[in-house]
């Protein structure tokens, strides 16, 4: 319920930041925009880091790791490299905006020890590769080095939710996921009777 909570949360930051983008992405307007917003973005998943651990019983003093600071000049050009090249200018707004809130929890998920991992938590409209991967469950940090669950696609509004036990059973929408996977045999079939499903 929190990460959903949270899910939400984010997506809602992400969403009024594009009801408010005119024309010229590349404005100081903007990247002050999408960056107060990230500001706001770190800040959710800040408290929300907390409150899981608390509802997870766990109470040591533990610091939430940092996030990075993202420069104007470094945002600007990542909004116009997609802009220029894909035309996606604003969904790396997006992405912009809601990286405050994914630095801070990998960098929190970094510093935890007592996180054994994470998984990735999506919305039912979610595109097929973020579905596959929540839908795999638990990253251990063992896997770490492989950069598991650490890309996101530009729009997308996922998110990541730490785990402190092994066995901990997947959202319910993420189990969807992993039994449709489980069909399909293969990540092309899936995406096929992903959007299959999607259009239903
Ligand atoms: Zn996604």
């Amino acid at each position: 319920m929190l990460t959903e909570a949270h899910r939400l949360a984010q997506s809602a930051i992400g969403r009024a930041v594009l009801a408010e983008l005119g024309e010229d992405l590349l404005s100081d307007a903007v990247v002050d925009l999408a960056l107060e917003a990230r500001g706001k973005s770190d800040a959710v998943a800040a408290r929300y880091y907390a409150a899981f651990r608390q509802a997870e019983g766990i109470a040591d003093g533990f610091v939430l790791g940092e996030a990075d600071p993202l420069a104007p000049a470094t945002a600007r050009e990542r909004i116009a490299d997609a802009a220029n090249r894909f035309g996606q200018g604003p969904g790396e707004v997006v992405r912009v905006v809601l990286g405050g809130g994914r630095d801070r929890l990998a960098r929190s998920l970094g510093a935890d020890s007592r996180a054994i991992g994470w998984q990735r938590v999506c919305s039912s409209s979610c595109c097929s590769f973020c579905a596959m991967l929540a839908g795999r469950g638990a990253v251990y940090r063992s896997a770490r080095a492989a950069g598991d669950g650490r890309g996101y696609h530009r729009s997308c509004a996922c998110t990541v939710e730490p785990v402190f036990r092994r066995g901990t059973p997947l959202p319910a929408r993420s189990q969807v996921f992993a039994d449709l996977y489980d069909e399909a045999g293969s990540f092309d079939a899936f995406k096929v009777a992903f959007r299959e499903r999607a259009e239903a």
